[in-house]
């Protein structure tokens, strides 16, 4: 097979699939989806091996939001038997012509898909001992297995660049709630740094001393990342913030409409995890960035609606405006977090 397997939050295989399918027109290579709905993943077929490489290229610029992580594509193995499911995945393995500096069973993150992982993770240990026997393990190899099991006796083979792919299973990172947080949203911007923004951008771009300004700040998950940093927050709500995070000296709360304040000298991060309308927020980004007020956005989009991959480009295309009109390139990183439900999160910042 020519194609891509894409891990996505179960309910938003039609999202991803469109997002694909977008990708695929502008670049003419001639592929179709394999959706269902609540499934947790998404098929993309190319039209041939060239058409697929010309794809991969274009997805290591520009990640695709609806995807936690995607892979490309090299088999797809029916019946698989109850017992020694190995004997008849090794070949189909083999057959890749790589060897792996890794490999990884995972399943979807459906209902039926969770259920399977007790499965994956007996079969994980198995497989790596029957890779390391055949010298299918190198450690120096760029590339990483996956292996992705639909059912009990239906396996995709699939491949990823380390380099370019996202460290976890299931592209799922497994952050533990910090003690102390006053919210849980508190994980969406610790996971939007994570995924948004590589090491070193993390650690030139959160630098303690730096300034924020948090719209629709309340109660205080998202400034208490910033704090966490030492990085001083104006926290801005109508709503209460958490005691303790006004008790640390690093933020000011402000009782203020996040829509209308402006700050009084310009600060490195703008977040905002306003309730509203997508366009809403976008636009207000767009002037924020705009009039130069902040160097860096991170904001999470809403997207209650049916259209939302189109919603989303639409966001992107009203900052990019906003970016046009001082004179600048627009550099925008959407994705829908593990930890986003109806929503996707962005960074944006002009060049
Ligand atoms: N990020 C926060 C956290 O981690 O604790 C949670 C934010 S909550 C999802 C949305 C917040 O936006 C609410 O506290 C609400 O009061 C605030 N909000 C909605 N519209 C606003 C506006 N126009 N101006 C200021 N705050 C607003």
């Amino acid at each position: 097979i020519d194609g891509f397997l894409a891990w996505c939050r179960p309910g938003f295989e039609n999202d991803c699939a469109q997002e694909l399918a977008a990708r695929d027109a502008a670049l003419a290579t001639g592929g179709y989806a394999r959706a269902r709905r609540d499934s947790g993943y998404v098929e993309f077929i190319l039209a041939d091996e060239a058409s697929a490489t010309r794809y991969d290229r274009a997805l290591r610029t520009d990640a695709l939001i609806f995807a936690r992580q995607w892979l490309r594509l090299h088999a797809r193995v029916d019946r698989l038997p109850a017992t020694d499911r190995l004997a008849v995945l090794m070949p189909a393995i083999r057959a890749t012509g790589l060897t792996f500096a890794d490999a990884w069973i995972e399943s979807p993150d459906s209902t039926e898909g969770r259920e399977l992982s007790g499965l994956c993770r007996a079969l994980n240990t198995a497989l790596i001992v029957a890779m390391k026997r055949e010298r299918l393990i190198a450690a120096d190899s760029r590339w990483r297995l996956h292996l992705g099991l639909l059912d009990p006796a239906t396996a995709l083979v699939a491949v990823a660049d380390v380099a370019h792919s996202a460290p976890w299973p299931g592209g799922i990172p497994r952050l533990r709630f910090p003690r102390g947080a006053p919210s849980r949203s508190t994980l969406k911007l610790e996971e939007a740094f994570f995924v948004l923004l590589d090491a070193g951008e993390r650690e030139r771009w959160l630098r303690p001393g730096m300034s924020a300004v948090d719209l629709g700040a309340a109660p205080g998950g998202w400034t208490w990342q910033l704090a966490r940093r030492s990085i001083h927050v104006t926290a801005v709500d109508n709503g209460p913030m958490d005691a303790g995070l006004l008790e640390s000296g690093l933020v000011d709360h402000r009782r203020e409409d996040g829509f209308r304040y402006q700050p009084a000298r310009p600060v490195d991060w703008l977040v905002c995890d306003m309730v509203e309308q997508p366009r809403r927020v976008a636009a207000r980004i767009g002037d924020w960035l705009a009039a130069g007020w902040c160097r860096h956005a991170v904001f999470n989009l809403k997207l209650p609606m049916k259209k939302r991959y189109d919603e989303v480009m639409l966001c992107r295309e009203r900052v990019a405006e906003a970016a046009a009109g001082a004179g600048k390139r627009l550099d925008w990183r959407a994705r829908q977090l593990y930890h986003d439900r109806e929503e996707v999160t962005v960074y944006a910042t002009l060049r």
